[in-house]
């Protein structure tokens, strides 16, 4: 019973992952209107975020202001001890006062001197009358002498206790502002995140503006399966753009001695690296459209991308891409914000780096053969804004340095 029920199991595991391998590698036909839906989607999410940060903001606000009505507390606590000290100051030196002056009192009515004041003031006395008079005198001294003296006592020990309880507060209160102290720091690291959360969220929002911008003025409909329609286009651009962020030139296209094979040979392309090495985004170079994504043992994981420039058709490669990074898909038209892939060592790399390689006319289509693609290598520095001193840091996409 147990086994057949643990076999019904296996069998419903087995089905439930077919049907999910299957339904990964469905695709589905895109349209504009998807797209729009996609946008709205990520608007969405950024105004839930937009949200939130307001959200933890004011929750730090609120921290920050407790913690400051804890200082003042802490500061008022303080004040009060220093009261209740000088208070306790004042009632010793009452109790000293006091004493003296009972003492000064006893002397004033003794007889005679000796060492039991008291008992010799009373038995001082020349008639029974006089005797009960100075014992009553003696007896209400004592009695106002000590009761005064407790009364201090007491007043001493309230304020001692008021003290202890006092501290006991004030330590309270700093635990209460360390805690304050470590959810601010918390909420600042939250804070953190949603700001990070909010600026790839832009970037993709960014992305997905500028595809649905060029399938539109591309003329493909809102319904029109966007493959289909991409098939038929090649998007315009005006310039190509720094395929990196920050990065810097490593090696130079043409002639050069080979890293690897320590033989003088032709380089294809220009090799680009930065100390970012594994994060680093590759961009698109340009708008235009993925030809080819492929792998070779020289050249990687590449891909290729046609691209209509001021009119002028060229072709761009991107060499040695990291393994599992690819973002883009055969057939996509991609904008210049598009990520291609994150830069890589993949084929016959020393480290990780780009090579670009740019080309005139449209590899696979104008021409087909690797030879002829050589024969229309460009030097990528001709049409690409790199610094013109190797290793000079750029820090954007565009501008002559940085
Ligand atoms: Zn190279």
């Amino acid at each position: 019973m147990l086994k057949k029920l643990i076999n019904l199991i296996i069998v419903l595991i087995l089905l439930s992952s077919c049907f999910l391998s299957w339904s990964n590698i469905k695709v589905e036909a895109k349209t504009i209107n998807d797209l729009k839906a996609e946008l709205n989607e990520l608007e969405a999410k950024d105004k839930a975020n937009k949200k939130q940060i307001t959200n933890t903001e004011q929750r730090i606000t609120q921290t920050r202001n407790e913690i400051g009505q804890i200082n003042i507390d802490i500061e008022n606590i303080n004040d009060e001890i220093i009261q209740k000290t000088a208070e306790i100051k004042e009632l010793d030196q009452n109790i000293i006062e006091k004493d003296q002056e009972i003492k000064a009192t006893i002397n004033n009515l003794q007889l005679s001197s000796g060492n039991s004041i008291y008992l010799e003031f009373i038995f001082e006395a020349d008639s029974i009358t006089d005797f009960i008079y100075r014992m009553s005198v003696s007896e209400q001294l004592t009695k106002h002498n000590n009761d005064l003296i407790n009364e201090m006592n007491d007043m001493i020990e309230a304020n001692e206790n008021r003290k202890i309880e006092l501290k006991k507060h004030k330590e309270d209160l700093k635990q209460k502002e360390i805690n304050l102290k470590a959810k601010i720091n918390s909420l600042d690291k939250e804070k953190n995140n949603l700001y990070e959360f909010e600026r790839s969220i832009a970037d993709e929002i960014k992305t997905a503006r500028g595809v649905i911008d060029m399938y539109e003025k591309a003329g493909c409909g809102a319904n029109e399966d966007i493959n289909v329609c991409a098939n038929r286009l090649l998007p315009p651009d005006t310039r190509f753009w720094r395929p990196m962020v920050q990065g810097y030139v490593t090696s130079e296209y043409g002639d050069r001695i080979h890293p690897i094979y320590g033989t003088k040979k032709f380089h294809s392309g220009i090799d680009l690296s930065n100390s970012d090495k594994y994060n680093t985004k590759i961009y698109a170079a340009a708008n235009g459209k993925v030809v080819v994504i492929g792998y070779t043992s020289s050249m990687g994981n590449y891909i290729t991308i046609h691209h209509n420039i001021n009119g002028k058709k060229y072709t761009s490669q991107y060499l040695h891409l990291k393994t599992g990074t690819i973002k883009v898909k055969k057939g996509d038209l991609v904008t210049k914000d598009t990520v291609l892939a994150i830069m890589g060592s993949t084929g016959n790399s020393t480290g990780p780096h780009l090579h670009l390689s740019i080309a005139t006319g449209l590899y696979y289509k104008d021409y087909s053969t690797y030879a002829a693609f050589v024969d229309h290598l460009v030097n990528p520095r001709a049409v690409v804004n790199f610094p013109s001193n190797k290793s000079t840091y750029w820090y954007n996409r565009i501008n002559k340095y940085n």
